[in-house]
């Protein structure tokens, strides 16, 4: 699973507290990924609902890496 982010994010930390282990919020409250190819189930299952509840639709998590 390969997941990334464009642009627009408004920094609601959504993403944040559905998947703290794949983003996290920098300094300039974007989100950003800093751990990529989650292995574990959950946490993939996680970021699926990221993908699917992120207010400006932005995160895009490709199903094989
Ligand atoms: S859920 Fe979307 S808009 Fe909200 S912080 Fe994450 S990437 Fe940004």
């Amino acid at each position: 699973m390969y997941i990334s982010i464009s642009g627009g994010c408004i920094g609601c930390g959504a993403c944040v507290a559905l998947a703290p282990e794949v983003f996290e919020l920098n300094a300039a409250n974007q989100a950003r990924v800093h751990s990529q190819s989650p292995q574990d189930p959950d946490v993939q299952a996680a970021v699926r609902k990221a993908e699917q509840y992120c207010p400006k639709q932005i995160i895009f998590a490709d199903a094989d890496d």
